[in-house]
């Protein structure tokens, strides 16, 4: 496993582990505790995932030091802004059963983050996160932040995959000292990634699949990579990235499947941001009301 630092010289996996959309609490630990007995060290899970106590209850009893792990949690829209984050981060925290977190992420760059964000820098000036960071952050809005606040985010996590590569994003967050986590690294298989033929031809060349290939080639651009999957094969699979690496002319035609778009959520458009607070009717994605 390779690691990267991050601006205020923690290190992190290069590779870690999602658990969106695993929601049943028997089964989110099963995969968690898989996930451990593969190899994944870094989890991400968020309030709205509704399954952090299941990850903290597979992680404190893998018999694993704490300190190996690197837990991830992420503050929702519906508590955004000072007071309430401060109150989500304590929830966040007795869900998963531990003491402090490695990374608090704002999820969505919507509300009073600007409120959100002092209250993290709050809770990291005091010991109780190793990094902050936020999540599908554009670089103009990491560009004002970094004119507002005294700690920028270590990690601005976005989706990023071969038909959404974010070239230009990528090239701001190295100039602010930002570093990218993609989500979604296969786009959850959408519009044929798994099959694509360009990347077919590279992983038989390589003779690994077409996932390991995604993976491999968002790590070689510096990009942290938390795939999900239930499957345990699947977890080996994903894991085993480090016996190759990609060529130039390999990098280069993955240049071209890029559709400069993102393909699964756009927080730049109105729509979206109207879907993403509709969910704030729902009471599992809610998380102090
Ligand atoms: P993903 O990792 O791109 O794709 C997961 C899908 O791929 C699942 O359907 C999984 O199926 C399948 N899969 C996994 N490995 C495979 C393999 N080797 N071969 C074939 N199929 C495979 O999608 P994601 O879960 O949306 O994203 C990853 C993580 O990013 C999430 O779990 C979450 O932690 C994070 N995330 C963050 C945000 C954000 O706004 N910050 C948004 C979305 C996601 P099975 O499970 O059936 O194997």
């Amino acid at each position: 496993m390779e690691h990267i630092t991050l601006s205020n010289g923690i290190n992190m996996p290069m590779l870690g582990f999602g658990v969106f959309q695993v929601d049943d609490s028997a089964v989110c630990e099963r995969v968690v505790g898989d996930a451990i007995e593969v190899g994944y060290r870094l989890f991400d899970t968020a309030m709205t995932y509704n399954n952090e106590e299941a990850v903290g209850r597979a992680v404190r009893n893998s018999g694993i030091g704490r300190k190996e792990f690197f837990i991830t949690t992420k503050v929702w829209i519906s508590d955004a802004g000072y007071d309430r984050t401060l109150q989500a981060f304590d929830l966040s925290l007795n869900k998963l059963g531990l003491d402090y977190l490695d990374l608090y992420l704002i999820h969505m760059p919507f509300g009073d983050y600007y409120g959100s964000w002092r209250a993290m820098e709050r809770l990291y000036k005091e010991r109780r996160i190793r990094a902050i960071g936020v999540c599908n952050f554009s670089p103009a809005r990491l560009m004002d932040m970094s004119y507002n606040f005294e700690i920028l985010p270590a990690v601005n996590q976005i989706e990023s995959h071969i038909h959404c590569q974010r070239k230009e994003e990528l090239a701001v967050m190295g100039e602010l000292g930002i570093q990218p986590q993609a989500w979604a690294p296969f786009a959850e298989g959408m519009k044929g990634t798994f099959t694509d033929p360009v990347l077919t031809d590279i992983a038989l060349k390589h003779n690994k699949t077409t996932a390991q290939v995604m993976l491999r080639w968002n790590i070689q651009r510096g990009v942290v990579v938390i795939p999900k999957s239930v499957h345990k094969e699947r977890m080996i699979e994903n894991f085993d990235v480090w016996d190759f690496s990609l060529d130039e002319e390999d990098m280069q035609r993955i240049a071209t499947l890029n559709k400069g778009i993102p393909t699964m959520l756009d927080t730049e458009k109105p729509s979206e941001v109207r879907r993403l607070y509709s969910y704030l009717d729902n009471p599992v994605l809610t998380s102090l009301k």
